[in-house]
């Protein structure tokens, strides 16, 4: 346990004393923010990096604006209660153009399967049926039950699990609804689809489909997440956000400080201060001490408990959360600018690609591609496409390289991923502009996770969602916010952590 602060600092706790601080602005933690700011909370929002946003940031080099991660944006409906985004920007009176995506995604896939998710729920059916027409009435049945789960949802606030009047108050408005959700909260994807498919080539498929957004197959995945991707692709949709997925994050910091609370960039927490065992406050790395009647970390499980606490002190509850998830893999991202010439017109959005089904889960297995310049082109310069492709890689594999071995390592991933993506894209390489070459080392360094992890994943088959840990934690005053939460990864279900943690944080504050 952490010493308790010195006199000097206690005369800080009086002075600044914050209903809330948050560690890390990533969109879990921007959600917290702007969701308890908005309820009149005083707040503070501690960010290591220069700007906001974790991997849902950018940067920009030599004209073009590259998203750091995430571009394939669930959550900006404009109808239903799981459109989080929208509902996120709203509370703060801030909003943002998107560009609706008419595909989700096109696949590439042994066998020569090829074809595209459409926005139109019963093309994409008719696209997949054609491939498996034995299967059709499986299909059918499969994706109608992820319908199920995604209705149930989809009339409900979306708020904290944790917090039993609104429970009780969200089951009496919508019972049958909730009876639905809790039939699912324990099963997987791969049990549903398994009832009604049983071609091994479509199985695979449907392994693909959860594994390119949840880095592990159907059998895997919780029905719950699968039920909201594969149904709001074809209700909200996917939808980009005009100058870039940075956006997000840039409006909800402006709405943050129009609803009264701060962010400081540059400010990395190095300990979370307890007295008492209870969580008290934050020591930044400059020496500095701050103080709070809630701390909340959106930083990842692994970084909250082994570096911001002791690790040889970590709870009880915390030890046996790893026993059940594990870190997924982190990402070597080719960061591309194109000549305009390399996409022939038509070309979609997004892109996954596998030659063979035995390499999916694989280091350079799969490839997943995004092109937000053909949604929005001013993100790069005029005649120019910006191509992101991503795909999964291990720590152990960039870790004690000498820089120049770095560099040759790097450049010799990144020839390997382009030479596989000219069969999509013929002429990339002759019409490259601009190369940058992310590794596991770049997203430990710059998104502040450990190992560069895309977020916890199942070590072995769970009952569905039931292991993920809400937003409390063993050490009160402390909540933990983001892909390490349930629901687990991507923007749209960070949102819903967020919302579900500011509302248990409000209730626990009398707010
Ligand atoms: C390559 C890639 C592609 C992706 N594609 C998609 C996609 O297409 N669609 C989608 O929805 N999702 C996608 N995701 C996932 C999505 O981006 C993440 O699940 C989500 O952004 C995680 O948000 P978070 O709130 O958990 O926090 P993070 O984004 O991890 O942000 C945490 C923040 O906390 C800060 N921080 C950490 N420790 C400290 C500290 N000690 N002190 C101060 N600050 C600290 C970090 O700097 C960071 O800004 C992708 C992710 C990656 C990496």
């Amino acid at each position: 346990m952490l010493a308790a602060p010195q006199p000097q600092q206690k005369s800080d706790r009086s002075n600044h004393l914050f209903d809330a601080i948050i560690i890390g602005s990533g969109i879990g933690g921007l959600v917290t923010a702007t969701q308890l700011a908005a309820k009149g909370a005083k707040v503070l929002v501690l960010e290591s990096y220069l700007i906001p946003g974790g991997s849902a940031g950018y940067f920009e080099r030599e004209g073009y604006r590259f998203d750091v991660g995430a571009s394939m944006i669930f959550g900006f409906g404009t109808k239903g209660t799981t459109n989080l985004l929208t509902r996120a920007l709203d509370a703060v009176n801030v909003s943002i153009e998107t560009i609706a995506d008419p595909v989700s995604v096109r696949y590439h896939l042994p066998a020569g399967l090829e074809l595209k998710v459409h926005k139109d729920y019963e093309k994409y059916l008719q696209e997949l049926t054609a491939y498996f027409p034995h299967e059709r009435q499986g299909i059918r049945k499969f994706y109608d039950e992820c319908w199920k789960v995604f209705n149930c949802l989809n009339v409900m606030e979306l708020l904290s699990l944790e917090e039993p009047q609104y429970l009780a108050r969200v089951f009496l408005q919508h019972p049958l609804a909730c009876l639905g959700l809790v039939q699912y909260l324990p099963q997987n994807a791969g049990d549903i689809a398994r009832r009604y498919i049983k071609d091994p080539q479509l199985l695979k498929f449907i392994d693909m489909e959860c594994y390119f957004w949840s880095v592990v197959p159907a059998e895997k995945t919780p029905m719950i997440n699968a039920g909201m991707v594969f149904s709001d692709r074809h209700y909200g949709g996917i939808n980009y956000p005009k100058g870039g997925v940075g956006q997000i994050a840039q409006k909800l910091v402006d709405g943050l400080e129009k609803a009264g609370g701060q962010i400081q960039y540059k400010a990395r927490v190095k300990k979370i201060i307890t007295e008492k065992g209870k969580a008290i406050g934050v020591e930044l790395a400059n020496g500095k001490a701050i103080f709070a009647k809630r701390i909340i970390s959106n930083a990842t499980r692994w970084d909250t408990f082994e570096k911001l606490l002791p690790a040889d002190e970590m709870p009880t509850a915390e030890k046996k959360w790893r026993q059940r998830y594990e870190k997924s893999p982190s990402f070597l991202s080719l960061h591309l600018g194109v000549e305009a010439s390399v996409l022939p017109p038509g070309t979609d959005c997004h892109h996954i690609l596998l030659e063979d089904w035995d390499k999916m889960e694989a280091t350079e297995g799969t490839v997943l591609v995004s092109i937000p310049t053909l949604l929005d082109p001013d993100l790069a310069p005029e005649g120019y496409h910006i191509i992101h492709a991503f795909t999964p890689s291990w720590i152990q594999e960039w870790e004690g390289l000498p820089a120049k071995e770095y560099e040759e390592k790097k450049e010799a991933a990144a020839g390997r991923i382009i030479e596989r993506l000219e069969k999509i894209f013929p002429g990339l390489d002759a019409g490259l502009d601009y190369m940058e070459v992310g590794t596991a080392r770049s997203h430990r360094r710059f998104l502040g996770r450990e190992d560069g992890t895309y977020g916890p994943i199942p070590k072995r088959k769970l009952m569905g969602l039931l292991g993920m840990p809400f937003n409390r934690t063993s050490i009160p005053g402390l909540y933990c916010v983001g892909d390490s939460t349930f629901p687990g990864q991507g923007l749209n279900a960070v949102a819903f952590s967020g919302f579900a943690c500011a509302h248990r944080v409000a209730v626990d504050l009398g707010l």
